[in-house]
Parts: structure tokens; sequence; C-alpha cells
């Protein structure tokens, strides 16, 4: 999970990294109210979970509350790559001498993360990587011991940073390390870490991402889910622990295991079909299960057919079946399902069906086509 600037700041600033003051804002109106508490002179950033705002006129300065106020109203109605912007953090304007690059993040092919700075920060630092190298210091941390005093010196050695600073920065490391070990992140950033107009070290730009895998040991941290980005199908699935992606097709799709879902949708390609979604109901799915997943299919638009497609195993068919005529109650819907029952109780399953006036497909690839079929026939 990708945190936004501000959610990220915030983090950073409880781990004594110095951030510029600042809140952020959901109107033009509550924008100029925060610049004028921080006396006029602000930045004001849009907040999408995208890199290059900057370059998409996604961050402004601003002289005085009222030029806030109107920047705000502007950058609110912008989409950038393809993201509305629904926030902005309106941050003090700090007068920028030089900016620096620092952040953690795990280096596969050592397992183990590493510590990255530059005296090139600001720009994309991937491209840095590429175009000079040699301006570029890292160091591994070694996952128990932490970041080490002398591994932060070195890095503060490597940018030539003026001395007067090196304290402040190493502090800065320490706090930033501290944060990626704390959250479970798979990034932790700095981009820039500037030298201030009155030599201060601050963190103007803040990035993390959080380890999905890890997300049950931040249980506070649901709140920060961005759901225009997740979109509320993605949300809904997550309640139940249902895998769900929703794809441009028209047949949405109910399948037990990644690897039959995703079979399930190559057949359909195979066959001249678009899938709607990729849906696992993972092993061992309840009726109540089902149901949800049937609800979340369903309210996509797009849908014009379902293929559910069940291989029995640790998951009952009967059950599967269950939840099936439970949904179909529910949302009543009159979108055609067709349904493919294997392995384990499969025949309890499909005469559940039968007495709720539904019938099972014979195979995968009979099922696939009457999908497409029932498709084609609407339209
Ligand atoms: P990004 O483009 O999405 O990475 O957004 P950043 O937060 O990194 O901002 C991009 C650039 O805007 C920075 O590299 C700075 O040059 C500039 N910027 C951001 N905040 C301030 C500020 O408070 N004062 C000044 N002068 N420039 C800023
Ligand atoms: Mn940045």
């Amino acid at each position: 999970m990708r945190l936004h600037e501000y959610q990220a700041k915030q983090i950073f600033g409880r781990y004594l990294i110095p951030i510029p003051h600042g809140r952020v804002a959901s109107s033009s109106g509550e924008a100029k109210q925060i610049a004028e508490e921080l006396g006029g002179r602000v930045v004001v950033k849009a907040q999408v979970l995208v890199g290059g705002r900057g370059k998409a006129g996604g961050i402004r300065l601003a002289k005085t509350a009222r030029e806030a106020e109107e920047l705000a109203a502007v950058i609110l109605r912008m989409d950038i790559k393809g993201l509305p912007v629904r926030k902005v953090l309106v941050d003090e304007a700090v007068t920028i001498q030089k900016e620096i690059y620092l952040g953690v993040t795990n280096d596969r092919s050592i397992r183990k993360p590493v510590m990255i700075t530059s005296f090139a920060g600001g720009v994309n630092i991937e491209d840095v990587v590429h175009t000079s190298p040699e301006k570029i210091m890292r160091v591994v941390i070694d996952p128990l011991l932490g970041l080490r005093d002398f591994q932060a010196r070195d890095l503060a050695a490597g940018i030539d940073l003026p001395r007067e600073l090196w304290r402040s920065y190493i502090e800065i490391a320490h706090g930033l390390w501290r944060v990626f070990d704390d959250y479970d992140a798979t990034l932790a950033e700095i981009n820039p870490l500037v030298i201030s107009g009155d030599q201060k070290l601050m963190a103007l730009d803040g990035k993390m991402t959080v380890d999905d895998n890890a997300m049950f040991r931040h249980p506070e941290m649901t709140d920060y889910r961005d759901i225009d980005v997740e979109g509320p199908a993605e949300i809904e699935a997550r309640k139940y622990g249902l895998s769900y992606v929703k794809l441009d097709g028209n047949i949405g799709c109910l399948v037990n295991g990644a690897g039959l879902a995703m079979t399930t949708m190559d057949v359909l390609l195979l066959f001249g079909g678009k899938p709607a979604n990729f849906l696992d109901i993972g092993g061992g799915a309840g009726a109540e299960k089902v149901t949800a997943a049937l609800r979340i299919i369903l309210q996509d638009q797009a849908v014009k057919s379902v293929l559910i497609n069940i291989f029995g195993g640790i998951t009952r068919c009967d059950e599967v079946a269950r939840g099936i005529i439970l949904a179909k109650k529910e949302v009543k819907s009159t979108i055609s399902m067709i349904i493919r029952l294997a392995g384990t109780n499969a025949d309890e399953g499909k005469s559940l069906l039968l007495d709720a006036n539904m019938a099972a497909a014979d195979s995968f690839s009979e099922a696939a086509r009457l999908a497409i079929a029932s498709v084609e026939g609407e339209a």
C-alpha cells in the first residue's frame, strides 16, 4: 500500500525528521485558512499516488493566502496521470539551497535493506542511477543490527555534506530507517531532503510503501487506504478476504483458487469472451463469502453475465451452491449465471441448484461458451 505524501510526512514527523508545518485540505476554502495560519507563503501540493507531480503542475508556490486558495481550486480540479486530485497539502514554503535524496528500500539480490543517498536529489532517482551512478551512495543494512552510526556518517561524507549538518543528517537517517523497519515498509523515501535557506535539513517530500502482506500488523493503517485509487469494490473484497481485480470486459468471473481464476480468464479470451474481473474466493469459502463475491461482481455495471467456476477441494460445491442461491435472492439480478461445479460435493451442489431453478453446465468449456453466448444474446 502506498501512502500519500501528507501521511508519510506525518509518520516521518513522529520519528523526529524535520518536516515543514502544514496540513491537508479538501477544499480551496480550507486551503486558504491553512495558508493564513502559516503566514501566507505556502506550497500547495496535489495529493495523488504518482510521482512527477511537480512537472504535471500539481505543486505550486503561493505568496498569499488568497493565491493559495486560487491555486488549490485549480489543483483540486486536476487529474494527474489519470488520478483525480481530492486533497492538497498546504505546507509553509521553504527556501531551497540544495536538494538531497535519501531513501531506504530492499535490495532483492542481496536480500537486505539498503539506504541510498545522493546530492543529486529532487529529480527522479531512477534517472540518476542510469545517467550518473557515481552520484549515488549506498550502504547495506543488517536487518538485525539496524542502521549503524558509522554507516550514516559514511553516507554524509559520501555526498560531501557540510560538517555542521552531519548531526541532523544522521538523526534523519536513523529516523527513516526506524520508519522503514517499524512499518514493514518496502520503501521509505525523502526526495527532496533539502538544505534550507537558513541552513537546516528538512524533508519536503515523503514517499512510503507498506508491504501488503504485513498490513495485519498495522490495523491502525487501514484508514490510510485511498478509496479513489483502490476502488470501493476492491476495499469491500478485502474485507471478506477475496482477491478481486477489476478488468475491462463484461463477463464476471467467480472462481476458487488463483490458478483456476487465471485459467478461467484465459479460456474466456480463447473463446472470444472478455473477463470483467479476476476474483478468487480462496479455499474453503462458505456461503457468506460467495454471496459477498457475487455482490461485488454484480455491482460492476459492465457485467453482462457471470461465470462461476468451482473446482471443489477444501471448498465444498454444496456450500458454494448455497451461496449462489442466497446471493441471487439478495441482489435480485436478472443477469444470467453460468455455473460449473466439479469436485467435492458437486452432485449435492447441482441438485441444490436444480431445486432453485438453476442449472449447472457440464464442463468448463461448455460453461465458458455459454457465458460468452449469453453476453452476445444481450448485446
Ligand atoms: P514530486 O514532483 O511528486 O516528487 O513532488 P515533490 O514534493 O518532490 O516536489 C517537487 C519539487 O517542488 C521539489 O523538488 C522542489 O523543487 C519543489 N518544492 C516542493 N516544496 C517546495 C517548497 O516548500 N519550496 C520551494 N521553493 N520548492 C518546493
Ligand atoms: Mn519528490
